[in-house]
């Protein structure tokens, strides 16, 4: 009995070792087009080259200002989007040019929480077909046990069982979350992307759904990619936390490096700009000059050369690379090469 449990521990470590998740140097680039002929003129490059890998049952934070291509890198992940480059590696198989049949069967081991859970459910549906019909996509099941099993999956999400016969529009913001996490959780997914699950959330339930994604992680045995732009947000949820800037990766580490040794001037802006709670303690914040540049014409050499108070002639001229500084801590910065 003894030697069952250790065999139970040992297995669980060593698959929290494995890597669930790979990206390699994946790109994302949209056409931009005009003219009668519509041709191609430019490109916007919404994900430049991004690498890093996320370990079962682990949470990677994924954040950055609006529009530095956080979304787009998660949906090109979930292969909604064609990467234009690269690889996703996912479960130990390259899942980069997988087209019809095998994507269907992958899209069960992968799922989207969305930002805005009124625009992702059919509002003409009642909860207890939204969160069944995934189930019916993939298996057969009688409508019994299909019942049971979405009753069971709204009381995992916090939900009363009559919400199995209310339409979306009958529920309070934080509830209609609750649903479209329940109908995430309905395949048993690996991974789940999460893209700003909280942020069209009053503060009020905030907390109360990001505890709930914690709970079920350990419940449902997930691994989380957590896109959000909010770094406290980002801090409550994830084990390690990658920075993006412009479409590219500028510092990836675990949330106590993160939070405690930024070295990114990038990521210590950010960091600078979270409220302090307690008022007694002075905080200096760090503010950046100038907008986001146009990632259709990004800046050569560092992207984010133009705003940070630290370039130097290299900056401008030379694009830094992500590398390893610390055990674990990559940062793409001349200033630590
Ligand atoms: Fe600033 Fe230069 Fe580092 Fe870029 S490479 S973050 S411009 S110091």
């Amino acid at each position: 009995m003894a030697t069952d449990v250790k065999d139970i521990i040992l297995n669980r470590d060593k698959s929290q070792n494995e890597t669930l998740l790979e990206v390699k140097n994946l790109k994302t680039y949209y056409p931009v087009k005009a003219g009668l002929l519509r041709r191609t003129i430019a490109e916007v490059k919404a994900v430049d080259n991004i690498s890093f890998e996320i370990k079962k049952g682990e949470t990677l934070g994924l954040v950055g200002e609006s529009g530095c291509g956080k979304s787009t890198a998660g949906r090109t992940i979930l292969r909604l989007l064609e990467p234009t480059n690269g690889k996703i590696i996912f479960d130990g198989k390259d899942i980069t040019n997988v087209t019809g049949v095998s994507l269907r069967k992958l899209r069960k081991d992968f799922q989207m929480v969305f930002q805005d859970p009124f625009a992702s459910l059919n509002p003409t549906m009642m909860v207890g077909h939204l969160v069944s019909e995934p189930i019916k996509n993939y298996f057969k099941k009688s409508e019994k046990e299909l019942e049971s099993e979405v009753l069971e999956l709204l009381k995992k999400v916090g939900l009363p069982e009559d919400a199995y016969y209310k339409y979306p529009h009958e529920f309070s913001g934080g509830q209609r979350q609750r649903v479209g996490i329940a109908r995430a959780l309905a395949l048993r997914p690996k991974l789940i992307i999460a893209d700003e699950p909280v942020s069209a959330l009053d503060v009020s339930v905030q907390s109360q759904v990001l505890n709930l994604l914690k709970e079920l992680q350990a419940d449902f045995n997930l691994t989380f990619l957590f896109i959000a732009h909010d770094l406290s947000v980002v801090k409550h949820m994830s084990d390690r936390i990658g920075v993006m800037y412009l479409g590219g990766l500028v510092e990836i580490a675990d949330k106590s490096s993160t939070y405690t040794e930024p070295l990114h001037p990038y990521t210590k802006a950010l960091i600078s700009a979270i409220p302090e709670p307690d008022p007694r303690k002075k905080k200096q914040r760090i503010i950046l000059k100038g907008d986001v540049p146009s990632p259709i014409n990004p800046p050569k050499g560092c992207s984010f050369h133009p705003r940070c108070p630290f370039a130097m002639e290299e900056c401008s001229k030379v694009k830094p690379e992500l590398k390893e500084v610390k055990s674990g801590h990559r940062v793409a910065c001349h200033l630590y090469k």
